[in-house]
């Protein structure tokens, strides 16, 4: 069985990547300098010049561009190459505010295809599978990046987008699916549903799944490969690098590769924006190294992560990142603590509860308050009133025992959360509609 895609760059030689890494670099500022005059300024400003790029380390004094600039430079502002020679257009899911557009040339569709290649390759995919993809088609990267991805693989792909999940079922069922590709929460969803069509995990085809574009924790994941009798793997990216297929996982589950030929990435201290040594957790800052229309060069992504170098047993020698902790602005900050909502999801998980919750936050007497509304299983239910209780004030210990503060929890009745087909949205902050 093929087990990479692209051997010879997957496993290439750490002080080989890091040449290819410098050379691409040189090259892709001064693209930019050129053809992007926001950026031009901002490198201006800062008394840069593609000259001063000599080196990888060179990297640090560039000038970092986030969402903020973005939106400013919406929505053609960042465009490299002459718009006529651009073929696509995506955009992000605009989970946090206005939408971002990336453009694309052909080339870097391929490249963005490649990384999503790699991704089934490592995932056990081959041209004998059957490519379920069930993230949504359009705007949003999901489901055209892995569709191109299984395209290049040579898999059968079956392009169905998020949602009608009766039909996925079927289809998984009728057409022997053998990899299912979509967001964790969907494929806990669809894992869900199967249970409740007495379907059990060794009844369906699939072996196999590509999960990524929300946080999911090693609970959830665990929760999923049961549900679904299948390996689970992680798949990471965001629109303004290309798209799913940044990072990847392999057959050990430990940490995603970084696709480092094609994406250079930095891990930086969010307040001062001082790069970081490998194995410290910080923001992580992502530089495109030979994307054509929309290059964007030491882009702060918010999200929370560790990088590590560490020996892969798989035999790639691309750097890997741990599972993002979630993005800085998931953060909640709940009565002086900080809180990420995967440390909540993680203890409901462990307490033997099924990920169908809602975190809820208000500000009530001048103190912040913290309500998680979790879902009964079927089997959990029970109509006494003395028995919820008991369960919710032990689930609430276990919170505050990783937390630090109180939380009121809420046991409801099956299905009265509402399923996710595509990213979750699992947090409401009332006091946001306060200030
Ligand atoms: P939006 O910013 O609107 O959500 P995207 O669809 O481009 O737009 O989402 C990219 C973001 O999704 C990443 O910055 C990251 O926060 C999150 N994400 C993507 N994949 C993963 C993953 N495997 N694990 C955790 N978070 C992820
Ligand atoms: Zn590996």
């Amino acid at each position: 069985m093929k087990r990479y895609y692209q051997k010879d760059i997957e496993t290439m030689p750490v002080e080989q990547i890091r040449a290819l890494q410098e050379e691409k670099l040189k090259k892709q500022v001064k693209h930019v300098y050129e053809h992007v005059p926001y950026y031009r300024d901002l490198m201006d400003k800062k008394g840069v010049k593609p000259e001063d790029i000599k080196t990888l380390d060179d990297i640090s004094k560039l000038p970092f561009i986030s969402k903020y600039d973005l939106r400013e430079t919406y929505p053609y502002g960042m465009l490299a190459v002459p718009l006529k020679d651009c073929v696509r257009i995506q955009s992000t899911s605009g989970t946090t505010g206005k939408r971002v557009i990336a453009y694309y040339t052909q080339h870097d569709i391929d490249l963005w295809e490649d990384c999503c290649a790699r991704a089934i390759v490592a995932a056990g995919g081959s041209d004998e599978d059957i490519v379920q993809v069930a993230y949504g088609y359009g705007l949003f990267t999901g489901g055209f990046g892995l569709n191109g991805g299984s395209h290049k693989v040579g898999s059968l792909t079956l392009p169905m987008s998020s949602g009608n999940t009766d039909r996925q079922i079927q289809f998984i069922q009728d057409l022997k699916a053998t990899i299912l590709c979509c967001t964790p929460s969907y494929a806990a969803y669809i894992g869900e549903s199967m249970k409740e069509r007495g379907i059990k995990p060794k009844d369906n085809t699939l072996r196999a799944g590509i999960f990524g574009a929300e946080p999911w924790t090693e609970e959830m994941r665990r929760d999923i490969e049961k549900s679904l009798g299948i390996k689970a793997y992680d798949i990471y990216g965001l629109t303004e690098t290309s798209g799913p297929g940044v990072a990847f996982e392999c057959e050990e589950q430990k940490g995603m590769h970084i696709n480092e030929d094609h994406f250079y990435a930095e891990i930086i201290d969010p307040e001062t924006g001082e790069v970081l040594p490998e194995g410290q957790e910080g923001e992580l800052v992502f530089t495109s190294l030979d994307k054509e229309a929309f290059p964007l060069l030491r882009y702060r992504t918010r999200d929370l992560c560790v990088l590590t170098r560490e020996k892969c047993s798989c035999g790639r020698t691309f750097i890997r990142m741990k599972k993002p902790r979630g993005r800085s602005d998931d953060m909640l900050i709940i009565r002086g603590v900080n809180v990420f909502p995967s440390q909540i999801e993680s203890v409901l998980l462990q307490e033997g509860y099924a990920p169908n919750y809602r975190i809820e936050i208000d500000r009530v007497n001048n103190t912040d308050t913290l309500d998680v509304y979790v879902e009964l299983s079927p089997d959990q239910f029970t109509d006494t009133v003395g028995a919820i209780t008991d369960m919710e004030r032990k689930l609430s210990a276990a919170i505050q025992a990783v937390l630090g503060i109180h939380p009121n929890i809420h046991l409801v009745a099956p299905k009265s959360i509402a399923r996710s087909e595509g990213k979750a949205v699992r947090v409401v902050d009332r006091r946001k509609l306060l200030d």
